[in-house]
């Protein structure tokens, strides 16, 4: 198993990517952190079901899952969450997956959505990244950077999303930077096209257009995002920081 003994945070872990990283580290022997989304004013959203389950699925794998809810652009609720989470858990692992979009073209985007990918996508990582830094370095951690190949070539309708997950990779290669001497890795992954509820409201246009610019000829899972986090965080790529890894059927070279 490629991760025995580590204990990893995931955030946005109740769906999606998250949910297929949190189950593939579990799989290889580590012990979870859901992080689900809850909002400070809806306590109703403070039981998360989807993460629940989640939980009771890694327990009977043999590990141990925690939940941690919080809104990851509310830089309180981070922090307060954060710090009770680490009075019983000492991460060694962090996955910064949660993320949005608000699709408008440029000239229609309004301040609100502009604001809320990057609150949410970027500066969110940010604070949930601080918060961690200091278990992390004690015990040699690892951080994956969920990014997107929209970060890297741009899209219509996404300049704020482009910004936000651009801005998640020139923060992790500042951060593989500063965290070097402390035996902290800093990595990131663009995934291209990967079949979630992210990528699911796409009308059927757009989605041959698509294909028509994947070589490989065919959408991503939810594993293929799950296994390149397991690569990077296991080992394996122990000489790996800095880096982007793209899993895009190779959309973007
Ligand atoms: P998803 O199914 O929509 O899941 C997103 C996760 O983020 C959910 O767990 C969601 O919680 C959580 N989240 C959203 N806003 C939050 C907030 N304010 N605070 C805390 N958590 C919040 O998306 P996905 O496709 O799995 O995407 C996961 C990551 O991969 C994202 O960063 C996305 O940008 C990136 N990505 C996805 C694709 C793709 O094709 N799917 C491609 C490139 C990059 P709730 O369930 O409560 O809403």
């Amino acid at each position: 198993m490629l991760l025995q003994g580590k204990t990893a945070v995931i955030t946005g872990a109740s769906r999606g990517i998250g949910e297929a990283i949190a189950l593939t580290f579990a799989r290889e022997g580590a012990d979870v952190v859901i992080h689900y989304y809850a909002h400070k004013s809806d306590p109703e959203k403070n039981l998360r079901s989807e993460a629940e389950a989640l939980a009771a699925r890694i327990r009977e794998m043999g590990r141990t899952a925690y939940l941690c809810g919080f809104d990851i652009a509310d830089r309180e609720m981070v922090d307060a969450e954060l710090k009770k989470l680490l009075t019983a858990v000492t991460p060694t692992i962090l996955v910064n997956n949660a993320g949005i979009t608000a699709d408008n073209l440029a000239l229609r985007m309004k301040p609100e959505e502009w604001e809320r990918v990057i609150a949410v996508n970027l500066t969110g990582a940010f604070w949930v990244t601080q918060a961690l830094m200091r278990p992390l370095m004690k015990n040699g951690g690892c951080i994956v950077n969920i990014a997107s190949v929209i970060g890297q070539m741009g899209n219509i309708g996404q300049a704020n999303y482009a910004a936000s997950k651009a801005g998640l990779i020139g923060m992790t290669k500042s951060l593989a930077r500063e965290l070097a001497s402390k035996k902290v890795r800093v990595n990131a992954i663009a995934p291209g096209f990967i079949e979630t509820a992210m990528t699911q409201a796409m009308p059927e246009e757009a989605r041959k257009a698509l294909m028509d610019i994947i070589p490989l000829k065919e959408t991503g899972k939810p594993e293929d995002i799950a296994n390149a986090a397991l690569f990077l965080c296991s080992d394996m790529a122990r000489y790996i920081t800095g880096e982007v890894l793209k899993v895009n059927g190779g959309m973007y070279m």
